[in-house]
């Protein structure tokens, strides 16, 4: 392999209000190589791209090509581009009602005597698209070109404006096999040609199919650098995570035993349920008792599956059971009064009344399920918002406090307190101890134990691998909006699951 270094991004960093969305980031691209930045949602990807193509200012850092003394920088993406480094993104820059042969050279046509000179266009552009084998004619409109034939020509009229270093931001996440497998022809082709490829993909497999090197990022810090070889995909998938697999002591559960296995029909069972676009149909039972855990990447439908479930988002094939009858959930308050609970990932937007008092968030489920002909006594309201403030140890100085004055922690208490009043059978938790402190998230463990001891069936979401193995008797891995397996007893242990979430392993081929 040529080892010539062509970019290096040194000690990158980048803030937004609030966000460190980049700390010290290191970044090396070597000529003709295939470089895989890698990292689940909100890692940085993106940030990093945009701080070397000029769309964002560098804060702290520096950005070399071709290890020259000089730092340059780009203050445009115009910028970054004379200097050799230009972007495809998913969403191809072009323009749909010109043709291919215009497309490629927008803005730079050959001219004679002043006047764009077409058959030289068209000529340069047969030329090009033949050299890099795209099947396409100059003459075409580039409306009519398949979404993968379109971002071949931004690659194609990026790399005839001599561009070094070339980025591609999740271009495959619209493609078929097919089409990917040709765009990887094409990369491997500029590979060979000495261009240096920065690719962002949250395919896995593809990277091990393309990628020489790769590089991780996690919450805007960089992790490390490595050979594609040297790292196998449960190490990629843990580093991503943050997990470390050489000190991965097997966590027993501290699930006590089931007394509830007698139960034969399952409180929620789902059956090729599914929702275009977010999650594929699956297959889901959970008896009384149970804490099913979800696990997968940020994004790999953990919370759509349970949207899904609830109503939240209403399924478009397959049907769900409660209690072994078949349930018609069109929206959330009709899985409520079947005795459904759920406490949703984006407390602040979804979940917590800012201008209501304690009191008021906790009753307010129980409210809207009993229907406003049925109103609370003030009495009532009272004894139950002291009941579940004391049960879960809320932090307020009283139950008429605004809720927006309390910690996040007891926030989410809140809303724990409000779903346990209504006393669902089964109750959703998506990632309740985000964000909290460590002692409430303890305590918040505990009472899910507690309460799937008093026969509740719970699904339990945490981005936490390790307090998932000790909460829950099973757990659902999930990957592209797909569930990819299901595991228990034995197989609830942190190696299993990370080699799950990674898929390709031995197991599934
Ligand atoms: P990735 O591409 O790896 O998913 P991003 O680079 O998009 O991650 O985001 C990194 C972090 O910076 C995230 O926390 C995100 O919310 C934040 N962020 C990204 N762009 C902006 C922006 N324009 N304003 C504020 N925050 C941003
Ligand atoms: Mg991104």
């Amino acid at each position: 392999m040529n080892q010539k270094i062509l970019l290096t991004m040194k000690d990158i960093s980048k803030s937004f209000p609030g966000v460190l969305a980049l700390q010290h980031v290191q970044f090396t691209l070597r000529k003709g190589e295939i470089h895989a930045l890698m990292g689940e949602n909100g890692a940085g990807k993106s940030t990093l791209i945009k701080v070397l193509t000029g769309v964002y200012q560098l804060e702290s850092g520096e950005i070399r090509m071709d290890g020259a003394a000089r730092p340059i920088v780009n203050h445009s993406p115009q910028e970054a581009q004379a200097n050799g480094i230009s972007t495809v993104y998913q969403e191809v820059n072009l323009c749909p009602n010109l043709t291919v042969a215009e497309n490629l050279f927008l803005g730079r046509e050959p001219r004679r005597f002043g006047m764009i000179d077409w058959k030289t266009m068209n000529r340069k552009s047969e030329a090009l698209l033949k050299s890099l084998e795209i099947p396409v004619a100059p003459a075409a409109m580039l409306e009519e070109c398949s979404l993968a034939i379109q971002q071949m020509i931004a690659i194609a009229r990026a790399v005839d404006m001599r561009c070094k270093v070339l980025i591609l931001d999740e271009p495959t996440s619209s493609l078929d096999d097919d089409e990917v497998e040709k765009l990887f022809a094409l990369m491997r082709k500029l590979k060979a040609e000495g261009v240096g490829i920065l690719f962002v993909t949250h395919f896995l497999e593809q990277v091990y199919a393309v990628c020489d090197r790769i590089t991780v990022l996690r919450n805007g810090g960089f992790v490390g650098e490595y050979e594609t070889k040297d790292l196998p995909r449960v190490m990629l998938v843990a580093k991503m995570l943050g997990k470390d697999l050489d000190d991965l002591a097997e966590i027993k559960s501290a699930h006590s035993e089931h007394r509830f296995e007698e139960e034969k029909v399952p409180v929620i069972s789902a059956r090729q349920l599914g929702h275009r676009g977010t999650i594929k149909p699956f297959d889901l039972d959970i008896r009384k008792g149970e804490v099913v855990g979800l696990t997968g990447l940020l994004g790999s439908g953990r919370s759509e599956m349970v949207r899904v479930l609830y109503g939240a988002d209403r399924p478009d094939c397959g049907k769900l059971m409660v209690r072994g009858r078949k349930a018609k959930i069109s929206k959330p308050l009709d899985a409520m009064k079947l005795g459904m609970g759920y406490l949703p990932e984006n407390r602040q937007r979804d979940g917590i009344i800012a201008e209501l008092s304690v009191r008021e968030n906790i009753i307010i489920a129980l409210q809207a399920k009993r229907g406003m002909c049925r109103l609370m006594s003030r009495r009532e309201m009272d004894e139950a918002a002291d009941r579940y403030i004391d049960l879960l140890q809320i932090k307020t100085a009283g139950r008429e406090t605004p809720v927006k004055s309390l910690s996040g922690g007891n926030q989410q208490k809140v809303i724990i307190g409000r779903w346990l009043l209504t006393h669902p059978d089964y109750l959703i938790l998506d990632e309740p101890t985000r964000g909290i402190d460590i002692g409430t998230k303890t305590a918040i463990q505990k009472l899910v134990l507690s309460l799937a001891d008093q026969g509740m069936a719970v699904t339990f979401i945490s981005a936490e691998v390790e307090e998932m193995l000790r909460t829950c008797s099973r757990m659902l891995v999930l990957r592209d909006g797909r569930k990819v397996g299901e595991l228990s007893g034995d197989e609830l242990n942190q190696e299993t699951v990370m080699q799950t979430i990674a898929g390709g392993g031995e197991d599934d081929g």
